[in-house]
Order: structure tokens, then sequence, then C-alpha cells
């Protein structure tokens, strides 16, 4: 009786020793694996966090006008791995402290997130296309030397063509080499 009163003589003093949930917030850790939250500004469609998720609760589908795609995130079946969120390559992907999760079985088709990602259009031919973040292509272009961003606005095809014509006076030096070093052999 006595180590009960000191235990709540303490407690009253000091406050509880738990937390204080549900009558208040329970704070989570820093690196806590909550509900997964999309930024469809950063989604270019790769469709990887779909191919690795371990609950098959990511959906990418095109849109039937060739506008755009859909992405949606089922809650109701994500693990909260993190494994959408480690091999995203823009970030597009987090994983946040919010963990209400809890739901009614006949709301299980209303937890979850949707978004429709409209492609952007090529500025020379207006053809739809996915979008190309340049923080992502300066990380695959270490070589500063190649100008890449007037080429982020251009669909593959355009793409490639201007490309070509850029490159044009080098691929010329390039095929005449070999064939002043064979003059040179042959004499
Ligand atoms: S991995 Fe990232 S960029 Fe690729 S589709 Fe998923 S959210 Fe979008
Ligand atoms: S956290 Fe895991 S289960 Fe949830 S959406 Fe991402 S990959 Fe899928």
């Amino acid at each position: 009786m006595f180590k009960f009163l000191k235990i709540l003589g303490r407690n009253l003093k000091q406050g509880p020793s738990t937390q204080i949930f549900p009558l208040g917030e329970a704070p989570t850790p820093k690196r806590f694996r909550g509900r997964v939250v999309v930024d469809p500004s950063k989604c270019v469609g790769c469709g990887i966090c779909k191919h690795v998720c371990a609950g098959r609760a990511i959906n990418i589908e095109p849109d039937k006008n060739k506008q755009g795609y859909s992405f949606s995130v089922w809650h109701n079946t994500c693990a909260l791995c993190g494994m959408c969120r480690h091999y995203c390559p823009t970030k597009a992907i987090t994983l946040s402290n919010d963990w209400h999760n809890a739901h009614l079985q006949s709301k299980k088709y209303d937890n979850a997130e949707h978004h429709f990602i409209p492609y952007s259009r090529c500025r020379s031919c207006d053809a739809p296309m996915r979008r190309l973040p340049p923080e992502l292509v300066l990380k695959i272009y270490t070589d500063k030397s190649l100008d890449m961003m007037p080429l982020l606005s251009l669909c593959p095809q355009c793409r490639q063509v201007a490309t070509a014509e850029r490159e044009a006076p080098q691929v010329e030096t390039t095929t005449q080499e070999p064939l002043l070093k064979k003059e040179t052999n042959d004499e």
C-alpha cells in the first residue's frame, strides 16, 4: 500500500510515465514508417515503386487518352516496408509519421490515395511525354560539358533529331579521321 501511494504521489508530481493516448497525441520516432505519401509533382511514372511493392499496394495505369497516368496507393494493403521510398529515383514517395490507419472493413476501398498525373508536352511537336526532372538528369549525366537542359522539354523523337543536329559536326570529324589514317598507312 505504501509503495502504491509512493508511485501515485510521484506520478502526480512528475506527470504520468506512459503516453496518455488516446487522451493526447503519441509522439513518433523520427524514422517512424507511417502512411505513404506521394508528391505527384515529382513522380515521373517510371513504375519502380509498383515493381518493388511487396503489398501490391501501388497501381499505375496509363490514361486511355494518353494524356497522363493514374497513380494509386492502397493504404489498406500497404505493409509500410518503405521499399517504394527507397527505390523511387525522384524522391516522390515519403513515409509520413501518420500511423492512423484504423478503419471499418466497409471503408477499406476508401482508404487510398489517388492522383491523376498529366504528361507534359514536347515543345517542338506538342506530343505528350513523360516529364524529366532536371535534378534527375543532372544526377545521371555527370559530365557538365553536356548541356542536357534544352533537351528536357523535347519528346524522345525530337530529342534524337536535336541531338543529331547538335552532334553533326563531330560525327563528320570522327568518320573522316579513319579515312585519313588509312591513306597514311597505304603510302
Ligand atoms: S518510383 Fe517514384 S517516380 Fe517512379 S512511378 Fe513510383 S513514385 Fe513515380
Ligand atoms: S511501403 Fe512497402 S507495401 Fe507500402 S506502398 Fe511502399 S513498397 Fe508497397
